[in-house]
């Protein structure tokens, strides 16, 4: 075994977890490529969980950083006013938020996922005087005990070690065979049924974590009606779906809903520098100042490194591009669940947050094994690792794109072949 991959095992927590699926020592990335200590060469369908939508190192955002450094511009600086967060704020308003006719404030709640949520909850709780949050089964929304109380996964919710309250589980699109809608509105309509009026709903229009689950837009759009008719309020959890990955900048653009509060993080940055923010109406930001306050939320290396990702978003020839590559990955995962029925399959997702659901047990695990030793790197999602998750760089070239696919198909033909040895 490698002397560094033994040195991390030894002092690291065993709470380490992406370094068992990928064992080996990373050094270098450029693009949607990684090489290890070995040389090895590795296309990258994992990306960071989604903070990597836009590949490793990326040249033009690499340039502004390390211009930015070497001027010796400010680094850590708490809340306060600095040029690099001024431009950010500017362009996220002229590039993202004014064509799409968006009006929000936005706040810093600290840099990583799970802090966005946990201010949108806070926030909610404290506008609507309520208590109650309504999550979605197969939900994800991070680690802390706030985000862990609207998570689904029952191995994630009982690390947190006390009872996880004040929330409801409601059953996402699709998760039986009834108008989970109407279920839910029944809940509201009815007195006598046990759940109080809560103060949000938070969801994610295509589940990440709970396996590649995509809400229909008419679905998110009755859960925007409702939450308006019973004065709830709609947070959207666009942590790993968003910046591109279902193939607008925000996920529920095309279901042309415009929620109370929206969560970002993991790509926001563009580099995988840490950053977050929390989008709020205007008429809901009522916090005093300080309320939710924290070290890091100012990370002006990550502001500076956003401001010039929003590039990317400046015409439509990115989301042109971006649909382009996920009718290919689409026809591709179609093509595969036809030709191999053994394994089972269903294709799931949206844009390029798309993968393949098995019904034989164990079985995405063990593609994205051998996909790993044949040189791509895939993790799986699902609450039983049912589902291997195809996350390219969404900037990825259609060759290394299609080079990707063929070992996905090389792996899949291997272990229908030969299930047992393998
Ligand atoms: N929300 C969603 C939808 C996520 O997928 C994640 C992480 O995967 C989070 C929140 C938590 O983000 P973080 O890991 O940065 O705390």
């Amino acid at each position: 075994m490698s002397k560094n991959l033994d040195t991390i095992n030894h002092h690291e927590s065993v709470v380490r977890s992406y370094i068992r699926n990928f064992p080996t020592v990373f050094t270098k990335a450029k693009k949607h490529k990684m090489w290890d200590e070995d040389g090895k060469e590795y296309i990258d369908f994992f990306s960071g969980a989604g903070a990597l939508n836009y590949g490793h190192n990326d040249d033009h955002m690499k340039q502004k950083l390390i211009d930015y450094i070497t001027d010796d511009g400010i680094t850590h600086s708490l809340d306060m006013a600095s040029t690099a967060k001024a431009d950010f704020l500017e362009k996220l308003d002229d590039v993202i938020l004014k064509p799409r006719d968006l009006d929000y404030k936005v706040m810093f709640p600290g840099p990583t996922g799970t802090n966005t949520v946990e201010s949108a909850l806070k926030l909610a709780r404290k506008v609507t005087g309520r208590t109650d949050i309504i999550s979605f089964t197969g939900g994800f929304h991070g680690m802390t005990i706030g985000s862990l109380s609207v998570t689904g996964n029952s191995m994630k919710r009982q690390g947190a070690g006390i009872p996880l309250q004040n929330t409801v589980t409601m059953a996402y699109d699709n998760y039986v065979d009834h108008d989970t809608v109407a279920y839910l509105e029944r809940f509201l309509e009815d007195s006598g049924s046990g759940v109080a009026i809560p103060a949000a709903m938070i969801v994610e229009t295509v589940q990440g974590e709970g396996g590649i689950n995509a809400a229909r837009f008419e679905w998110l759009k009755k859960i925007e009606e409702i939450c308006k008719r019973w004065g709830i309020l709609l947070i959207i959890d666009d942590v790993q779906a968003g910046i591109g990955r279902t193939g607008s900048f925000f996920s529920f653009e095309a279901a042309g809903i415009k929620p109370d509060i929206v969560c970002l993080s993991k790509s926001l940055s563009g580099y995988g520098l840490p950053l977050a923010i929390t989008l709020i109406k205007p008429e809901l930001d009522i916090w005093k100042p300080g309320e939710h306050n924290g070290t890091f939320r100012g990370n002006n290396h990550a502001f500076v490194t956003a401001t010039a990702a929003l590039d990317y978003w400046k015409d439509e020839s990115f989301e042109k591009e971006i649909h382009e590559k996920s009718e290919i990955v689409h026809n591709f995962l179609q093509k595969i669940v036809t030709d191999y029925p053994e394994i089972k399959g269903e294709v799931r997702g949206r844009g390029l947050m798309i993968g393949i659901a098995s019904e034989v047990e164990g079985f995405a695990e063990k593609v994205t094994e051998k996909c790993f030793e044949l040189g791509l790197i895939m993790e799986t999602a699902g609450p039983n690792d049912e589902v291997f998750k195809l996350f390219p760089a969404l900037n990825i070239p259609k060759e290394d794109l299609q080079k990707g696919l063929e070992i996905i198909e090389e792996s899949v033909k291997g272990l229908v072949k030969d299930p047992v040895t393998n």
